[in-house]
């Protein structure tokens, strides 16, 4: 099973709602350091011999053609991340569809190279501007990879997996952002934020998962986390954890994963391409799942959440208060997942049996 790889090329003041008009003007003081992320993540794409989709903010097309043209030559798919990296909901359906023809001019001149796909800057396509999608077809997109399918944010109206939606001017291929369920919401875990804080072990078991089930996963990430000198900026709290936090994470984290599993472009794997044969066959890197990597992660992520269970027992314990402790043995022993780890145990213990 083939996933998409993809990157938002954008910069790092490409962040929604905040004031970036003064980092705009000035984007040639900041241009060395996307050259340089930009160049890291190409060099780690070219060592595992993999191709991605670049979804590039327009204005980055328009301002430093050649490093766009840098990025097509070595064989990856270029599409549009809007010209300004503004939401949709942000914008009238006219202003959307300047800024999306704006893009997608600049990309295709700098690359030479059509484009035919489309991310909404930070995820923004929801059902009251679903209109977007209409506009994308008539102007030749053949897919969106938009949609989010969390009630909070694009809509769990969105399907879980590619599909085909109807517009006005004829069917567009929908990649939806890979989530898994957890109680009543599913949780991304496959790019930016969420695979920063999701721990190494969950993302790989449940991308093989989602593989297992016939189910590409949508993979992504931003060149500013692979600065090693991220510029720091007054941000709100929240923007503040979306943006540095695990930073150091990033890098390590997508070259275990490019080594155990195999990537392509988009398009390659929504079958509008052609998909790169020459990867080391799924046997393989199945075999290299289970490793020290793996475990590594798996213990420290039981370490920590242990760490948190003890400190709350023994501030309890302390504080004498039995009846609380008495009620977090009784949630740990029902709501502890059991069934998941002798699942876990189950499979390696078979695995190892084939091995032999
Ligand atoms: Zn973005």
């Amino acid at each position: 099973m083939v996933n998409a790889l993809s990157v938002d090329l954008e910069d790092w003041y490409h962040i929604c709602d905040f004031d970036n008009s003064v980092y705009l003007r000035d984007w040639e003081k900041h241009y060395a350091h996307l050259e340089t992320n930009v160049c890291k993540v190409l060099s780690i794409f070219n060592q595992f011999n993999v191709h991605a989709t670049f979804f590039i903010v327009g204005m980055i097309a328009k301002n430093s053609p050649e490093l766009i043209k840098r990025i097509a030559d070595a064989g990856h798919e270029v599409a549009s991340h809007g010209f300004l990296h503004r939401r949709i909901f942000d914008m009238t359906q006219q202003e959307f569809e300047e800024d999306l023809l704006e893009s997608k001019r600049y990309i295709e001149k700098a690359a030479g190279k059509k484009v035919i796909g489309y991310r909404a800057p930070e995820w923004s396509l929801k059902l009251n501007n679903i209109w977007a999608l209409d506009i994308l077809k008539k102007h030749g997109f053949r897919y969106d990879a938009s949609a989010v399918p969390l009630s909070h944010l694009g809509g769990n109206h969105f399907e879980l997996y590619p599909y085909e939606i109807k517009t006005k001017y004829g069917n567009i291929m929908e990649f939806p952002l890979s989530t898994f369920r957890c109680y009543w919401e599913r949780i991304p875990f496959s790019g930016g934020l969420p695979m920063r804080i999701t721990p190494y072990f969950y993302t790989i078991s449940y991308a093989k998962k989602m593989n297992r089930k016939g189910h590409p996963v949508m993979f992504y990430l931003h060149p500013w986390e692979f600065d090693s000198n991220h510029i720091r900026v007054e941000l709100p709290a929240n923007r503040k954890f979306m943006h540095y936090c695990n930073l150091k994470s990033s890098s390590k984290k997508i070259m275990l994963l490019l080594e155990r599993m195999e990537f392509s472009t988009v398009q390659d794997v929504l079958g509008l391409g052609n998909i790169n044969n020459n990867k080391i066959s799924e046997s393989e890197k199945y075999y290299k799942y289970y490793d020290k990597f793996y475990f590594k992660s798996a213990f420290n992520c039981f370490l920590f959440i242990g760490s948190i269970l003890l400190s709350i027992f023994l501030t309890a314990y302390l504080m004498r208060q039995y009846a609380f402790m008495l009620i977090l043995i009784l949630f740990t022993v029902f709501y502890w997942p059991w069934s998941l780890l002798l699942k876990k145990i189950n499979s390696l213990f078979k695995r190892s049996i084939k091995t032999i």
